[in-house]
C-alpha cells in the first residue's frame, strides 16, 4: 500500500514540531528509514496459506508525518503538540500493532535520534537507564550491577528483538507478563515520566503497568528513564513459557536477596492483571532468613507467592496451571538465590 510520507528530520537546523513546512524543517517527499521499515513490514508481513488479510482500520488520508526529535525538549514539545501521535522507540511493539491494522497513526514520533534518552549513568547506589536502553544494552553493559535485569533480559525473545526492544517499550505496552517488569519490581526500580513544562515524576516500576495493555502514562507524557538500585545480594529469575525461546512468560518470578538487611524481595509476572510484589512471601524471607536453605522453607515460600497471585486463564495456560507454576517457579528462584549467598 503506497503511503506518501512526510519526514521531519531531527538533523535539520531547527527541529520542528507540528507542520514541518511551516516550521522550516527539512521535509522530504522521501520516506524516513523508520517509515520505510513500517510500511514495508505492513505490506510484506508473511501470511500462512489460507490466512486472512489482517483487519485494518477504515481507510483514510494515508499521509504520515514522522517527527525525529534530537533533544529531549523537542521530544516533549512534539509529544505535547501531537497528543494522538504514536511514539516509537525500538518499534517491536508498534510494528505488531501496525501489522494487524490496530494502529493507523497520522504522526509518528521516533525517539531513536534523541541522544539524551540513550545510555546510562550511575547515581548513588542506582543506575539510571535512559529510556532507549535495550535488552542487549542491559546484557552487555549492566550484568555486573543489575544481574536480575540481565537474567530477565536473557530470556526475552531473540537476539534480533533484544537489540531493538527497549525496557520502556515493554512497560508502556502494559504487558503484565513482561520479564523486565519482574526484575524491575523486585529491585525496587522507579520509572521517570516527563511532560513539557512540568517537573519529572517517578512511579514505582511494579505499579507502572496498571492493567493488561494499560500503564501509568498520562496524555502528553514520555518516559525518560528507569532508575534501578544496584543489586546488593544474589538474585534469581525463574520463567515458564510454552517453549524455551521466543516465548512470553506463562509466569515468571524474580527473587532478590539483601543479606545486609537479612531479607529479600520478589516480584511475579504473568499471574495477575499486573505485576505483583507478594508481601507475605517477602515478609517470610526476613522472618525465616536463617532457615532459607531448608527445602521446606522454599516450598512454603512458593505457596505464599502462589497465594498472592490471581491468574486468568488464556491460551498460554489455565488458572490452575499458572497457580501451580508460580509456586514451583518461586521455590526454584529462591533455591537458586540462596545457593549463591
Ligand atoms: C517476537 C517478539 C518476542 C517477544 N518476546 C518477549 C519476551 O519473551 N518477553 C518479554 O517480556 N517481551 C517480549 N516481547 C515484547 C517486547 O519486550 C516489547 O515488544 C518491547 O520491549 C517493546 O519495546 P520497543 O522499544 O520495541 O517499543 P515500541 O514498539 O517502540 O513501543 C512500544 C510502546 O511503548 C511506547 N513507548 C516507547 N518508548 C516510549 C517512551 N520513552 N515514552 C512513552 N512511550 C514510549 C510506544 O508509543 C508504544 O506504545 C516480544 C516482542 C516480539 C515482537
Amino acid at each position: 500500500m503506497a503511503q506518501r510520507g512526510r519526514v521531519v528530520d531531527g538533523e535539520s537546523p531547527v527541529t520542528p514540531v507540528g507542520d514541518p513546512a511551516a516550521r522550516g524543517g527539512r521535509v522530504g517527499a522521501h520516506r524516513s528509514r523508520t517509515l520505510q521499515a513500517v510500511t514495508s513490514a505492513v505490506d510484506s508481513a508473511p501470511r500462512r496459506p489460507g490466512q486472512a488479510q489482517p483487519a485494518r482500520a477504515p481507510a483514510k488520508d494515508s499521509s504520515l508525518t514522522v517527527i525525529r526529535p534530537r533533544t529531549l525538549a523537542d521530544a516533549l514539545a512534539a509529544r505535547a503538540a501531537h497528543r494522538d501521535a504514536t511514539v516509537v522507540a525500538g518499534g517491536t511493539g508498534v510494528l505488531v500493532e501496525l501489522n494487524r491494522g490496530a494502529l493507523r497513526p497520522d504522526t509518528l514520533i521516533d525517539l531513536s535520534a534523541c541522544a539524551e534518552l540513550r545510555g546510562a549513568r550511575p547515581e548513588g547506589d542506582t543506575v539510571v537507564l535512559g529510556a532507549l536502553s535495550t535488552y542487549t544494552d542491559v546484557l552487555e553493559r549492566h550484568g555486573a550491577t543489575l544481574p536480575g535485569l540481565a537474567q530477565a533480559a536473557r530470556t526475552v525473545a531473540s537476539r534480533q528483538i533484544r537489540n531493538r526492544a527497549t525496557l520502556v517499550g515493554a512497560l508502556v505496552l502494559g504487558d503484565p507478563s513482561g520479564d523486565a517488569l519482574a526484575a524491575l519490581g523486585a529491585a525496587g526500580a522507579t520509572v521517570q515520566v516527563a511532560r513539557a513544562g512540568e517537573p519529572v515524576r517517578s512511579v514505582d516500576a511494579h505499579a507502572f503497568v496498571t492493567a493488561p495493555g494499560a500503564c501509568a502514562l498520562g496524555p502528553g507524557e514520555l518516559v525518560v528513564s528507569i532508575t534501578v538500585p544496584v543489586a546488593d545480594g544474589p538474585v534469581a529469575y525463574a520463567k515458564a513459557g510454552a517453549r524455551n525461546a521466543m516465548a512470553r512468560a506463562v509466569a515468571g518470578v524474580m527473587v532478590a536477596l539483601h543479606p545486609a538487611a537479612r531479607g529479600g524481595s520478589a516480584c511475579a509476572v504473568g499471574v495477575a492483571p499486573t505485576a505483583i510484589r507478594p508481601e507475605r512471601a517477602e515478609a517470610f524471607l526476613a522472618d525465616e532468613w536463617d532457615r532459607l536453605a531448608d527445602p521446606d522453607a522454599a516450598r512454603r515460600f512458593g505457596a505464599l507467592v502462589a497465594g498472592a497471585t490471581d491468574p486468568s486463564p488464556d491460551a498460554r495456560g489455565s488458572r490452575a496451571y499458572r497457580l501451580h507454576v508460580s509456586s514451583v517457579l518461586a521455590r526454584r528462584a529462591l533455591t537458586r538465590a540462596v545457593a549463591a549467598l
